[in-house]
């Protein structure tokens, strides 16, 4: 079959793999038809490279349908359209349980001391096949596949495995109280869909924060009110729209390669040595930090309020401001979605009409053969590129 793998730094390809077989008697194959592009794939195609495997196999949001089943696999059976989460979880152990699969005990990857494991997501998650390809392996199949009605394209139902649970996660953390104010960093997939998800979910004032203009355009069009990351007097600009204190909530959708993080890391670095207090004076001078997402997330939030990251980080280079984080007394939330947990929410919500804008919500739909381009436009925000679907 025809997979997408990775070969390098900015180097994906489309490479004739083995087809999957099944493994153990819980096992599905998927013949995938759709299957997305993520911002967590843009990690692996610029700085994960050293957990890569040259030739794995990538792609984390496919969904399709049953081609065979395990011997004691009884919730699918070949033909059943299902789409397939991004973390893989045995919805039994203490933690499924929990509601918490992104910790799933079962598929942990004990050795690298990461959660659940991850389709296309390198060594760290298990080094399991992923689904930008023609098939897919699919273990726990009377648990993980989420089945999807016939009729609605695959546009209305492919998010489900992970662009609408992380969303949907990211404004549950985010806990808003009616009539509260929600601040979205970053306004790429996963942060459009949680400002249409938070207005959805009746918060009535949702500001959105990029730079990139054809997705403040698209938020816009959404009715969030829209700011540019840019704009020097941001904190105030938001306090003023926010009764003078800031949002209750800030939404981090933006994660470690924010523009201009590494030039805020380095200045953080060389400001590490002064007391905290001038050290902070230095930075918000200079401007640096609104160009750190989340230490942007952390100057905007009002006193008391909660800063739920959904935009991932890695390393031990992000010396945090404590001092701040105590004394305005935030509450911090933040990890992978847990898909299962959100799936009866979300679920109606794509059955009975399409109120968050699925079907729209793809800027490209490329065939499998053209996933280095995907890539490629995604990454470089080219050709107005905020959704890439694969179709193999
Ligand atoms: P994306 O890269 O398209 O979105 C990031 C957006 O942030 C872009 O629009 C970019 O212009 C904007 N941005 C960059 N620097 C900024 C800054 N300083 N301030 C404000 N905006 C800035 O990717 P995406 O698919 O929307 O994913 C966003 C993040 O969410 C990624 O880190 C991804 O790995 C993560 N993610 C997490 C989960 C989860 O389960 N927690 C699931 C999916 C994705
Ligand atoms: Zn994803
Ligand atoms: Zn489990």
């Amino acid at each position: 079959m025809k997979a997408v793998t990775w070969h390098g730094k900015r180097d994906v390809r489309v490479d004739e793999v083995p087809d999957p077989i099944l493994k153990e008697p819980t096992d599905v194959i998927v013949r995938v038809t759709s299957s997305g592009i993520c911002g967590s794939d843009l990690h692996l195609y610029e700085v994960m490279g050293p957990f890569i495997d040259e030739g794995d196999i990538l792609g984390h949001e496919p969904m399709g349908v049953v081609e065979e089943v395990g011997a004691q696999v009884t919730a699918v059976k070949p033909g059943d359209r299902v789409v397939v989460p991004f973390n893989i979880s045995c919805g039994s152990c203490f933690m499924c349980g929990q509601g918490l699969q992104s910790q799933c005990e079962t598929t942990q990857v004990r050795e690298q001391g990461t959660g659940a494991a991850l389709f296309g997501y390198t060594k760290l998650y298990g080094q399991v096949p992923g689904g930008q390809a023609e098939y897919l392996r699919v273990p726990f199949g009377n648990t993980l596949p989420i089945k999807v009605p016939e009729g609605p394209p695959d546009d209305r139902f492919v998010y489900l495995s992970d662009v609408l649970p992380t969303a949907w996660q990211a404004v549950e953390y985010a806990d808003v109280k009616e009539g509260g104010s929600l601040v979205v960093l970053g306004l790429g997939p996963i942060g459009d869909m949680a400002c249409r998800v938070a207005r959805q979910m009746g918060v009535a004032n949702v500001i959105g924060i990029d730079l990139v203009p054809e997705r403040m355009a698209r938020a816009r069009q959404r009715g969030v009110t829209v700011m540019n990351v840019r704009d020097s007097h941001l904190v105030d600009h938001v306090k003023d729209l926010t009764d003078g204190r800031g949002p209750d909530a800030v939404i981090d959708a933006v994660g470690m390669e924010a523009h201009g993080a590494p030039v805020a890391k380095l200045a953080h670095q060389a400001v590490g040595l002064l007391p905290d207090a001038i050290a902070a004076r230095f930075m918000k001078t200079a401007g640096v930090d609104r160009l750190h997402a989340l230490r942007l997330a952390i100057d905007l939030v009002r006193r008391g309020g909660t800063i739920s990251v959904v935009g991932v980080y890695g390393g031990m280079a992000d010396p945090m401001p404590m001092l701040t984080l105590f004394d305005k007394q935030v509450q911090l939330r933040m990890g992978q979605a847990n898909v299962w947990r959100w799936v009866p929410e979300i679920l109606p919500l794509l059955t009975d009409g399409d109120p968050l804008g699925t079907e729209d919500f793809a800027t490209h739909h490329l065939p499998l053969e053209q996933a280095p381009h995907g890539y490629e436009i995604f990454q470089q925000k080219r050709d107005n590129a905020v959704k890439v679907l694969l179709t193999p």
